[in-house]
This record gives C-alpha cells, structure tokens and sequence, in this order.
C-alpha cells in the first residue's frame, strides 16, 4: 500500500498543477495534531482506527510526552479531487510560540496555511501570530473550524448561537487577513462559508461539513448538529469525513506552484526579478537551475543531516555538486527523497521544481540556506522575527562527554537558527540562548535523553542590551601609537527603525535604493539615508566622511572595532541595539604598517563606548506580552500576578464564560510563572505569553542590575565615573 502510495506520489511530482504545498498553522492544543493524523488516515497512510491516537507527525519522543509538536515534521498524501488526484504535501509547524522561528521557515517552503481553530476558544494570540507569518510570506490562509462537537455537547447550544460563534471566529480571523492584504491587489484572501474556504467540525469524531460538502451530501447545518446530538458521529464521518471535506478545500482553493511562485518569489527573494533565474523561479522551470531553500535541517544517525525544503527551479538529484549561500565550497546531493508519515523514502528519479524534497549530503546547509546549482543572491532571511531573550549554561557532567556535548551542540544551533550556543572563555561553560524558558528547556531534554548525555544546566538568565538614550558629543577615539584618530557620534534610533530591521524590512543586502527609501519612510532624513556604510544587528554606521585618504582600506577594521564595541555594551558588555555611529572625520597615518589592527580596533571601540556613555547609554531588559484566560472568581488573583511581577495589567474583558487579562512583564520576572498562577488560580487558568522586544528598565533598577551582571560576568564591578546619569 505505502509502495503503490510512493510511486503515484512520485507521478505526480511532475505535473505541478496537481500539486498544493501546505501547512496547519494553529494555536496549542486547538486540534492540529488531531486533523493532521484525519488528514492522513484519509490518504491511506495510517488507520482509521488509529488517527487521533498514533500522533504520526509527534515522532520525536519529547513531542509525544508533552503532547505538543515542536519540531515541523513533513509528509506527501495523495488526494482526488474534481476527476485528479493531487499531491499533498503537508509541512507541520510547531504549536507553541517559543518556536516562532521553526512556524516561519515552514511557510517559507509552503503556498497554502490551513488555520486550525477552536470553536470554543475562538482565535488566540498564537493564532494571530501564524495567520500573520503566513501573510507575510505571501501564503494564502482557509479556515477550520474545530471542536464543534463541543459547542453541541458540552455547551449545549442551539443552532442559532452556534451560528453566531461560528461567524464571531470567522470575522476575527478575517480582520487580521484584510489588515495584512489590503496593499495587494492580487490577495482578495478574506475567507467565507459561502466561497467554501471555511469549514468546520469535528476532528476528535472525524468529521466535518463545508459549503461544497453541505451541496453535495444534502446534510445541511442543522442536520449536523442533530447528528452528534444523537451520538451519530459514525454516520456523520461516513457522509462527509473530514480528511475529504479539508482536502477537498486544499485542492480548490489553496494555490499551485504555478500559479503561487510569480507571487512569492518577489516577497521572498531580492535578486534581479529580469534575470533569467527569476524566470525561472517565476514558472516553475523544471530544466532550469537548480534552486532550493532548506526550511529545516533535522538528524538521522544513519544518513546524517537531512535538509528539507522546497525546490523552486530545476530538478535536484543525487550526485549534483550545489552552493550553499554562506559558505564557500559546494556540496554534493547523496540522495533526495520525500516524507511518508514521518519517515523518509529516498527516490531513485530527482525531484523537479514546485515539490518538497528530502535532501542528504548538504553538510553546510543550516535551515534557511539557499542552495543552488549556479551563485546567486540568496532567499532573505528568515530569522527576523525572534531574538533570544534566555541564556542557560549547559555542562556535561562527565567531562569525557564533553567532545559529544560541543558535537550535539552545533547540531542544536543548525536546527534551530532561534537558538544561540556560544562558550564563555573565561569559565569555559557551554551558553545556550533561546526564546523562552520552555524552548531552552526542551533543547537540554533533547541533549539528555536522546543523546544520552547527563548534563548540567544553570538557572535561567535573561538577555539583556544596552541602548542610547540621547545624541552624544563627538567623541575623538586615539591609536595607542597616536597616529590615527576617528572622530565619532552615537544617537538612538527610532524605534521605528529598530522594528523594520527586526522585521528584515531594512536590511543591508536589499538593493540601495529600496532601502534609503524604507528608511525614509521611517523618519531618516534624506542624507544619512544615503550614507548607510554598515549595519550591525539594529545598528547602523552612517560616513559622514568625505575623501579621506586610506579610510576605504581601513573601513573594514573600523567596522571591526564597532563590532566589537557593540557586541559587549560599555554598562554591562550586553549587546548594544537601536544605536545609529556616525563617524565624521579620520586622521590615518600614511603607512599600512602603522594603521593595522592593532591601532585601528581600540581606537574605534574605545570612541563608540565613550559615545555611547555620553549618549547616556542605559541598560534595556525584554518584555513579553501576557494573556490569561481564567473563570471570574479567580480575576483577582491573576490580574495580581502580572502586577506582582513588576508587569501591567492593560485590559481586562469577558470572552465567553471565562475572563480574558491582557497585559506585560519583564521576561525576568515570568521565570517560574507557570507554577505561581496554577497555584493561584488553582490550575483554572490558560495562559500564553510573546516576546515584545525590549523596553528601557526602570532607572531605579539600572544600577542593581548592571553591577549584578558584572558580577556575574566577572567584570570589574564599578562603572566608569562618567556613567553619573543612572
Ligand atoms: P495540537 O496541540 O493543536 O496538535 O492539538 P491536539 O490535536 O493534540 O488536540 C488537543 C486536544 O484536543 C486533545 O486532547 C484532542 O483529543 C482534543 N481535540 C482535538 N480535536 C478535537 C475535537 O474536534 N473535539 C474535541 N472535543 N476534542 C478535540
């Protein structure tokens, strides 16, 4: 069966109309693993009977015992729809948002997203941060409607106030969609119950009713409800099972490769779009080169890395030699396959633009690499939306695993680019960073139990940076040889523009051009926008120099010595955001010998940290956005532990039958949060928390936290005498 479902996969590989790349975006726990397992059942893949128990796409064990999936796991199912049969091919995201980065990469690879949400709890935050990077990404949004069974049974509610719910969902969902589509002429992509890119039901009982459904089975709404009010349920799968119902709305209205790639190349690529590789990418040239984006790089001990992605032009196949962006050499392709229930099936022909693929052999390859057949610019990154905010310390306990930890640890930071692994030379500890306390969490189980290394972890410690409060004096910066000085200012960018660097909306490698103009858009006046020399994270370095004899040779070390400056701020050696250098004016000696780094480097990092300083640089710790969801009596004491936690409350409003609190808190103070509001609100409450990027802390705090940090980092604890403003 699995063989003959290979072989009509492999068919329909080359014909892309009859292809959907897809993705379920949804909110923990509102049923995505549930259809997932429907969804494969209806393809053959595994038994009726099992779906909903065997957690196909679960299929790393941490996965299974929390119940929630973390890393996107794919597979291809077959699907006949209009006389055709149709390859399916399902990229899984994570459930959680501490794994922000993991829901990007997938819609990177993916033309559809099917929304998954509860009819109880209606859209969540989580919802909202999907459905918004799909948008992004330019893949087309269809909604489902799950655990409708639970409006009948447990809410009781008659059809006209299902009715109501039902729209209620769908008209949040549609907000964010016009929100995020109204520039573009070619996304009229709000979704109805009449167009038939709404469905709803069942997953837990298998089924589920759209428009088309309704049309053709001639069980209307009603019925449906008098179904499963009568435990009906197998009836009612038999009549419209949900695997046909969702599928059926795959393949209608969810786009093919041919007719999603012209619009997504532009959003996702910034290459010469006359070139003939854009071309290329823009039909789906199956003879063209060969380019295909890495969306996840997982492990498998007898085959090694394997990178799946999306192949976007040409046919990759075993034994091609490929770049892969960021590295210099080529590697070479063992093997390409495809995924069939979490397990891959390595295929003997290539596969052509316009499908997924399994690829061994790319060693150099991390999840986001462009890789291709001839240079090119590669496909934008990815990563902007998720900056570490947690760092924990991670020792093996038995030095002998210590080879195996450094191993397994470059593995973590290949899989997972959210994820940060760095040494701290002084103490020789292992540093991971990451999004959450939960997301480091399961990065150290993973170290532990899969590659059976005991090791020891150190409490939690957040990010912090540091960040100009206001413009500085011009600060001269002098070799320790006195023969070359810089002259430099620091002054704070707007947060405006630290936000669209986040967002990769300003960035270096964008054409010169469309970048002054973004940045003028967002406030930069004319002629710094056009003396953009260097960024680094959100900073940026302005030249405001002009003929300079040698300052071209010597740029790259005076972007060096920024570096380093920005890297280890001057308050507490934590990196610097949100700093717009301008340097005016250099004085270079006339040999190379005597402007080498060695004079180059201190003289710039020393001016940048004395800019800063004047700039009064201040210390800026994270934030997350906090909802709760909890019955009324316990308001009180929930509202009370965001307030307690130096956090605010900002809004509080009834959502059904429960009350929803909405507010902020440093990530700081959230550590340990999941016990203290189950104890408080005796585990009636729900809850979600966002990274919000970073807010200035309180200046009654600055100086307690910066020596804490020193303290901790071994740094000599007094500030220089010109911090007096804190
Ligand atoms: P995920 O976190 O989005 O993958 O959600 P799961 O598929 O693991 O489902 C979360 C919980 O909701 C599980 O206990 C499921 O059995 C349950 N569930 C899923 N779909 C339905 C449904 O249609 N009706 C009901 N009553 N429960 C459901």
């Amino acid at each position: 069966r699995r063989k003959k479902i290979v072989q009509e996969c492999e068919k329909l590989m080359d014909k892309p109309e009859q292809i959907r790349n897809i993705a379920i975006a949804a909110h923990v726990d509102h049923g995505k693993t549930t259809l997932s397992d429907n969804l494969l059942a209806g393809a053959g893949m595994i038994s009726d009977e099992t779906a909903g128990q065997q957690l196909a796409m679960d299929t790393k064990e941490d996965e299974q015992e929390r119940g929630i999936t973390i890393d996107a796991a794919n597979v291809s199912m077959t699907h006949e729809w209009n006389d055709k049969n149709h390859l399916i091919n399902l990229i899984d995201t994570p459930g959680h948002v501490d794994f922000g980065g993991d829901v990007t990469r997938a819609m990177r690879a993916v033309d559809g997203a099917l929304v998954v949400v509860d009819a109880v709890e209606g859209a969540m935050p989580q919802t909202e941060t999907v459905v918004r990077q799909a948008l992004r990404e330019g893949v087309k949004p269809a909604l489902f409607i799950n655990k409708v069974d639970r409006l009948i049974n447990e809410l009781q509610e008659g059809p006209k106030e299902m009715q109501e719910r039902l729209l209620d969902v769908i008209a949040d969902v549609n907000e964010l969609i016009r929100g995020m589509t109204q520039d573009y002429e070619d996304r009229d992509w709000t979704v109805s119950v009449e167009d038939g890119t709404v469905a709803f039901g069942s997953a837990l009982y298998k089924w589920g009713v759209s428009a088309p459904s309704m049309a053709e089975t001639g069980v209307g709404f009603s019925e449906v409800i008098e179904m499963e009010r009568n435990d009906q349920r197998k009836e009612l799968h038999e009549q419209s099972p949900l695997s046909d119902v969702v599928l059926d709305m795959v393949a209608e209205h969810f786009p093919n490769p041919l007719e999603a790639q012209p619009r997504r190349i532009p959003t996702i690529w910034r290459g010469d779009d006359e070139s003939e590789l854009a071309r290329q990418m823009r039909e789906v040239d199956d003879d063209g080169d060969v380019v295909f984006m890495a969306t996840d790089i997982s492990m498998d001990p007898h085959a090694g890395e394997i990178a799946t992605g999306r192949v976007f032009s040409g046919t990759i196949r075993k034994g091609q030699e490929l770049y892969v962006s960021g590295t210099a050499g080529k590697n070479r392709v063992q093997s390409v396959g495809v995924f069939m229930g979490g397990e891959r099936e390595e295929l003997d022909r290539g596969v052509p633009a316009g499908n997924i693929a399994a690829v061994t052999g790319l060693r150099d390859a991390i999840a986001g690499s462009t890789v291709s057949s001839v240079e090119m610019t590669p496909f934008e990154s990815i990563e902007h939306i998720s900056e570490p905010v947690i760092t924990k310390s991670v020792e093996a306990t038995r030095m002998d695993d210590l080879p195996k930890l450094i191993q397994t640890l470059q593995q973590v930071a290949k899989e997972d680019p959210t994820i940060r692994v760095e040494i701290n030379e002084d103490t020789g500890e292992h540093l991971i960073s990451g999004q959450g306390e939960l997301h480091l969490e399961v990065i150290t189980q993973r170290i532990q139990k899969n590659q059976g290394i005991p090791v020891n972890t150190g409490e939690p410690i957040v990010v912090y940076r540091e960040a100009p409060t206001q413009e500085s004096r011009e600060v001269e910066g002098v070799s320790p040889n006195r023969h070359n000085k810089f002259y430099i200012t620091v002054e704070p960018l707007s947060e405006d523009i630290v936000d669209a660097i986040k967002l990769g909306d300003v960035a270096m490698d964008m054409p010169e051009l469309e970048r002054r103009e973004a940045l003028q858009e967002l406030g930069m006046d004319k002629d710094t926008s056009q003396d953009v020399e260097h960024m680094f994270g959100t900073n940026i370095l302005i030249d405001d120099t002009k003929g300079i004899q040698h300052l071209n040779e010597t740029m790259e070390l005076v972007i060096e010595g920024m570096e380093e400056a920005l890297e280890d701020g001057p308050l507490a050696g934590e990196p610097v955001q949100g700093a717009l250098l301008r340097l005016h004016d250099a004085r270079l000696h006339e040999d190379t010998i005597h402007r080498g780094p060695a004079q180059v480097i201190p003289a710039v990092r020393e001016a940048v940290h004395r800019s800063l300083i004047d700039g009064q640089v201040k210390l800026l710790e994270p934030i997350q956005d906090v909802r709760i969801d909890v019955p009324s009596e316990y308001m009180g004491s929930a509202s009370g532990e965001i307030q307690g936690r130096r956090g605010r409350v900002d809004d509080m409003y009834q959502e059904g039958d429960l009350m929803v609190i909405e507010g902020i808190a440093p990530v700081e103070e959230m550590i340990g949060f999941s016990s203290d509001i189950r104890s408080a609100t005796e585990g009636r409450a729900s809850w979600n928390t966002e990274n919000a990027g970073f807010r200035v802390l309180a200046d009654n705090l600055q100086t307690e936290k910066i020596t804490e940090i020193r303290e901790r980092k071994g740094m000599k604890l007094e500030l220089p005498p010109s911090v007096d403003y804190i």
